[in-house]
């Protein structure tokens, strides 16, 4: 019997991992799931917290037409919110122009974002998400300015702009 068993494992094993392969960009597809359980809602919750613009930003990993977001031109200090939950995300200090047409910052907040590859134009990128509610905010690139050479490069509908007071 356990030789049975342990032959059977020798067989599935290597079997699974190539499933895993094959299935993991897919996973990507899916909005990231929040660790916070009072922000893991449904998507009803969250089709009624949003405008349908933000809700296929936000929760179907969607992207604006760049030069569409009034944000682009925000020159403001302030800080910029997640649009889905509010946790502060990015300051006005590390906004820049990027050319792109998109809402471009060269950081985050501190354990503001979180990051994961995505294959959606086969070369892989890098997502990146609100830490708090898991909300797909944009893409970061290594072509941005100094200090950190990061760019950041967000959706305006998924963000909320709050003006220093
Ligand atoms: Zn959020």
């Amino acid at each position: 019997m356990n030789q049975f068993l342990s032959r059977r494992a020798f067989i599935l094993i290597p079997f699974m991992s190539i499933l895993k392969i094959i299935f993991k960009p897919i996973q990507v597809f899916a909005s990231s799931i929040s660790s916070r359980e009072e922000w893991n809602l449904s998507k009803e919750e969250w089709k009624n917290r949003l405008t349908p613009e933000a809700y296929y930003i936000l929760r179907e990993e969607g992207t604006e037409r760049s030069f569409s977001s009034k944000l682009n031109n925000e020159k403001r200090e302030g800080t910029f919110h997640c649009a889905g939950c509010g946790l502060p995300l990015f300051s006005s200090e590390t906004k820049y122009d990027s050319g792109t047409g998109w809402p471009s910052f060269w950081d985050s907040l501190n354990d503001a974002v979180e990051t994961k590859v995505d294959f959606k134009l086969i070369v892989p990128r890098t997502e990146y998400h609100c830490s708090r509610c898991g909300g797909h905010q944009g893409h970061v690139f290594n072509d941005g300015p100094r200090p950190t050479g990061k760019r950041f490069c967000n959706n305006g509908l998924a963000l909320k702009f709050v003006a220093k007071e």
